[in-house]
């Protein structure tokens, strides 16, 4: 199903994203860890492409996101990155993705590194909607977004400048960064409905449930660590069930206040972690049910 048929029935949606293994040696992680998800009452899944930059990775997006769908029958939501493609490549993901049933892209336009530089044909995530757009018109396609701006930008106004062009070329979903401070959510839903942006915006949430994690995202999209998750993290770094406890205690006290004030959608970084997931899951599942059923 198309996550617009989805979200038009549903006022909160509650979603998973789950990554590749990154060597082809260990794809029985993945089931595994899909295995472990699949009772969850979520809307879709989503699977990263080349996140972790390798190229195992990227392809086994579309065989994990058609697997989802045929053998869990939960709808997949396939990422898509552009940097350092050119039509032909997008073109054959594209194929792929369609043959396999996969309705729904999440369009990116992916880190930039050294040996991975915007090309002629895809400079910006909007160059990839445009194509999609064309290309594959039937496609649902979701963007990314920024609550405290992407790190390359000068001000969050220009980053809402140019998400409201993603929008306006035919993004129906957003999809934000993982935040740890509502304050900063709230601040950037209230600037881009002011702006025009009215397609639904999922809250992305990641459970910190150890210190080496912590350290890793916070120098990858640079979001700000609370004084409270700073406590957290510093008083139980030395027992790691106590971290992982406060990181669940934090991350569903972060969900509990959004669905309080009417977020549109949570989506859950499971970082592959099946027990965080249930976790979290069970806490919330009657909470996200009785918002769906008032309508
Ligand atoms: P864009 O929308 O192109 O924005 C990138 C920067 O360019 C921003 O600063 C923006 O303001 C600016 N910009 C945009 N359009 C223009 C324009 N027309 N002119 C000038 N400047 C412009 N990465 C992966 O590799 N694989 C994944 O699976 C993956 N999944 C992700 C899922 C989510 C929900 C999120 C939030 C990020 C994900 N990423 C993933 C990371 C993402 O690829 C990076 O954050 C990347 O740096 C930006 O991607 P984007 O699609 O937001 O880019």
């Amino acid at each position: 199903m198309k996550l617009s048929t989805l979200s038009s029935v549903k006022k909160v949606l509650f979603s998973l994203e789950v990554f590749p293994p990154k060597k082809d040696t260990s794809v029985n992680v993945i089931y595994n860890t899909l295995l472990g998800l699949r009772g969850l009452p979520v809307d879709f899944i989503s699977v990263t492409y080349g996140a972790g930059g390798s190229q195992v990775q990227k392809n086994k997006t579309c065989e994990i996101a058609s697997l989802i769908r045929s053998n869990y029958h939960i709808e997949p939501v396939s990422h898509l990155t552009c940097v350092g493609s050119q039509k032909e490549d997008i073109a054959a993901s594209l194929d792929a993705l369609q043959e396999n049933g996969v309705e729904n892209i999440l369009a990116l336009r992916g880190d930039l590194s050294p040996d991975r530089q915007p090309t002629e044909d895809f400079r910006h995530a909007v160059d990839l909607i445009h194509f999609i757009k064309e290309y594959a018109p039937q496609m649902d396609i979701l963007g990314a977004c920024y609550p405290e701006g992407h790190p390359e930008s000068d001000s969050l106004e220009e980053d809402l400048l140019h998400l409201k062009e993603k929008v306006d070329c035919g993004v129906s979903h957003l999809i934000t960064q993982l935040f740890f401070d509502n304050a900063y959510f709230y601040s950037f839903l209230e600037k881009a409905r002011q702006k025009g942006i009215h397609v639904p915006i999922e809250a992305g949430i990641m459970p910190i449930v150890n210190k080496s994690q912590i350290e890793r995202i916070v120098s990858m999209c640079g979001a700000s660590v609370p004084h409270k998750m700073a406590t957290y993290i510093s008083r139980y770094s030395d027992n790691p069930a106590a971290l992982r406890d406060a990181g669940i205690f934090y991350a569903t006290e972060q969900i509990m206040d959004l669905l309080e004030n009417g977020v549109d959608g949570i989506h859950l970084y499971t970082m592959n972690n099946v027990e965080v997931s249930q976790r979290i899951s069970s806490s919330i599942e009657s909470i996200i049910a009785a918002k769906n059923a008032v309508r």
